[in-house]
């Protein structure tokens, strides 16, 4: 498989070349060249049970010599590692939960996965500095992904104030080759500098430099394939199937509408947003949003420029295309509280703010137009958010092993103002140490 970009104005790649890119030269973002079909699971594999098998199914068109089956496979297995649980909460609704990973959020997938194609497709000879900008979890998920990593420093951007305590503990307690940065200002600020940082010749010519953000296809690709799995998991064939999505960058979205123009049976997907909600706007107008972020419970999602809408741009002819695949709603806090309360008090299922957001938007979804089933991907464990959920649900949350360990531990993190000189210069002294 080839890899294009978004902005068609440079040549075809190779995974390994997209992977180790991050963006493309031309400033867009890579897609494969065609949607492959998906690969006939139904016999070979019992339903969710065996992920790492749909893994290595559905993510082998897109590897080539680069990476060996033999490779893949190991790749998906150390990826896959944790339960991805279809959990019930009422007749008609699922929660899948993506949040069993090693930092409590959906996003350890695609950061485990791209950590370890990094690591087997990079050049031993050069510095490899993997940027990555996060409004909070990104950047948890991308330290304890690349902890360790030999040949590789991962830089992290984190917006000053604006992560959960929680949040910056898994930020800034691994050290070694994960540089830990706060920077004034907000997450839209942390990942224009991490762009401008990608066009910067100065740097290129030091070191190579890729980025472990949505940005980043070895991000998207291995999300495909929970969507695969928890379609199994519901005989979708029989049933009209929503999946919601809380949505930030839109990256877990893009991988959602990848699966389903491979031919998964997903009725439509809703995009379910905070009130950042410069995907809806752009669905109902075709206008650009241009009002900075704001603010809310689901920090995870304040994005007010998300970098993946050109890639679903590109995916689809126009706007009436996008909007037969995907409906988009604006969750203000109050109705995500109310949400979450009313949740627990009814099935007892307590969810996080942005799981909270997605549950809201499938709901009121499926009362104007009935699905059969309807499956909200919860991408995020509650107790990674323990204030709100425990003054909104009145329950205390357990805290899991994982995240009581972080309180131990030394932080460490340096301050940066918000410009792209002061993170050139921090980005080569790293990779010259
Ligand atoms: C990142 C994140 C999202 C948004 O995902 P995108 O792929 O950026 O749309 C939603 N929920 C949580 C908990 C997240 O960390």
């Amino acid at each position: 498989m080839r890899f294009r970009s978004t902005r068609g104005a440079t040549p075809h790649v190779d995974l390994r070349t997209a992977l180790l890119s991050g963006l493309a030269p031309d400033g867009g973002l890579y897609l494969p060249e065609a949607v492959p079909h998906l690969p006939p699971l139904t016999d070979a594999h019992p339903a969710e049970a065996d992920i790492p098998a749909i893994a290595t199914a559905v993510l082998a068109p897109f590897c080539d010599e680069a990476i060996s089956p033999a490779t893949l496979q190991t790749i998906v297995r150390e990826t896959f590692d944790f339960p991805i649980p279809l959990v019930r909460v009422d007749e008609r609704v699922a929660v899948l939960e993506l949040f069993h990973g090693p930092t409590l959020a959906f996003k350890d997938v695609g950061a485990r996965f791209l950590a370890r194609m990094l690591a087997a497709t990079r050049d031993p000879h050069t510095p490899l500095v993997v940027l990555t900008a996060t409004s909070g979890d990104t950047g948890g998920a991308v330290a304890a992904a690349f902890r360790g990593v030999e040949g590789v420093h991962a830089v992290v951007l984190y917006p000053a104030g604006r992560v959960s305590p929680l949040q910056e503990r898994q930020i800034t307690t691994v050290g070694g080759n994960v540089h830990a940065v706060s920077i004034d200002g907000s997450f839209d600020d942390c990942q224009r500098i991490v762009k401008q940082a990608f066009t910067d010749r100065e740097l290129s010519r030091h070191v190579r430099l890729t980025s472990a953000n949505s940005i980043n296809i070895g991000r998207l690709l291995p999300q495909m394939v929970y969507y695969v799995a928890a379609l199994r998991g519901i005989e979708s064939g029989r049933h009209r199937v929503t999946v919601s999505v809380p949505s930030g960058n839109l990256g877990n979205l893009t991988a959602g509408l990848l699966a389903r123009l491979s031919g998964l049976p997903v009725h439509h997907f809703v995009a379910a947003t905070n009130v950042n909600a410069a995907f809806g706007a752009y669905l109902a107008s075709g206008e650009r949003w241009d009002r900075p972020a704001v603010r809310t419970s689901s920090s995870a999602m304040d994005v007010a420029d998300p970098s993946n809408l050109e890639r679903i741009l590109t995916l689809y002819p126009d706007r009436k295309a996008v909007r037969a695949a995907v409906r988009a709603y604006a969750v203000s806090d109050d109705d995500t509280h109310a949400c979450m309360a009313r949740t627990a008090a009814d099935t007892g299922y307590v969810l996080d703010p942005h799981s909270a957001v997605g549950m809201y938007a499938l709901r009121r979804d499926m009362r104007q137009d009935p699905a059969d089933v309807g499956i909200v991907l919860a991408t995020a464990h509650p107790a990674k958010f323990p204030d709100i959920v425990e003054r909104v649900v009145g329950r205390r949350v357990p805290e899991p092993e994982a995240l009581a360990a972080l309180r131990t531990q030394p932080v460490r993190s340096t301050h940066l103002e918000g410009s792209e000189s002061a993170l050139r210069a921090f980005v080569l002294d790293v990779a010259h140490t």
